[in-house]
């Protein structure tokens, strides 16, 4: 099978209190129509801002939440017929805050098996065993399995997490924002672990983060993300050099050089983000849009190949 992972018109809402005296219901359209597939051992990046529904994402994939509509296949059977302890062979996650992602009263041992006790993988012997291999291929050393989380830093927590989600020998990770709370000096070598593991265990990711720039570092293919929809999705090199959607090149000149080392002015879009609840009419980003046409505000733009395997959702195309 080529494909790990495919979304079909993938749609979740929430509903939200609106006014002051929260009296009013609304519902916020998190992800609105996505589709896209995540091919064996490739990195998809995903990009957008915040409240751009990349983290409902992120919950859907993982299950810890459910689509509305729209179809979620996992290695080409329908996610939900998954059962929970099949889907965390399958999928893992790591979270962007490696401090209240791991339980401050488990000891990191019991924090890594825990999978593998849940699906009795093995006797306590050889569990113990695996702990301690995990520990040294995140770079840790095997005796930090009897020590708490408060004892490492955040860099050492996330090589943690990242144990615990390749544990199981899962077939993709999501990773959402997993560099973002870490300090700069410690990014790149957070990163540089998940690229050697991919590489050794055949891994594939969907990386999600604010930052174009970490994105493009480590992913095949990048996905931005507006207001619930892709805008565009493409290699990662053909998004470099000749992003389409207007959106991507504002995101772009905002990343001068892709060095995830290097802290990210804030990026300089005119307006802000339209309130979710009420997005506008027409393409979502028309009302920040340098290029917005007449037809923009009325009418939504369909997704359209461009070329192979680059895609963009805009009526200038
Ligand atoms: Fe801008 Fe119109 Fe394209 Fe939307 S459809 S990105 S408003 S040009
Ligand atoms: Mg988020």
């Amino acid at each position: 099978e080529k494909n790990i992972l495919k979304l079909k018109d993938i749609k979740k809402s929430y509903p939200v209190s609106s006014g002051i005296l929260s009296l009013s219901k609304a519902t916020v359209k998190a992800v609105n129509g996505v589709s896209f597939e995540v091919i064996r051992g490739e990195t998809l990046g995903l990009v957008g801002e915040s409240g751009c529904g990349k983290s409902t994402l992120a919950r859907l994939l993982t299950g810890l939440e459910s689509p509305d509509s729209g179809t979620l296949l996992f290695r080409d059977k329908e996610y939900k017929d998954w059962s929970t302890s099949q889907r965390g062979t399958m999928i893992q996650m790591v979270f962007q805050d490696p401090y209240s992602s791991l339980n401050p009263r488990q000891r990191i041992g019991s924090i890594i098996s825990e999978g593998m006790r849940i699906n009795k993988t093995g006797s306590t012997k050889e569990i113990t065993k695996r702990v301690e291999e995990l520990l040294i291929q995140v770079g840790l050393r095997p005796e930090y399995s009897k020590r708490y989380p408060h004892e490492f830093s955040g860099g050492q927590r996330q090589r943690v997490a990242i144990a615990r989600a390749i544990a199981m020998n899962p077939d993709l990770i999501v990773c959402d924002e997993p560099v973002s709370a870490l300090d700069v000096s410690v990014q790149a070598q957070v990163l540089n672990l998940l690229k050697n593991i991919q590489k050794e265990f055949s891994l594939s990711y969907v990386f999600i983060s604010h930052d174009l720039s970490v994105v493009s570092h480590i992913s095949d293919r990048v996905a931005v993300m507006y207001l619930g929809k892709i805008m565009e999705i493409a290699k990662t090199e053909d998004l470099y050099k000749n992003p389409l959607h207007p959106y991507t090149r504002i995101l772009l000149d905002a990343v001068p050089i892709p060095d995830p080392t290097l802290q990210r002015e804030n990026i300089n879009i005119p307006e802000d983000m339209p309130n979710p609840i009420s997005p506008p009419s027409g393409c979502p980003f028309n009302p920040r849009c340098p290029k917005a046409i007449d037809i923009c505000s009325s009418s939504k733009p369909e997704l359209v190949e461009t070329e192979s395997g680059h895609s963009v959702y805009c009526h200038l195309y």
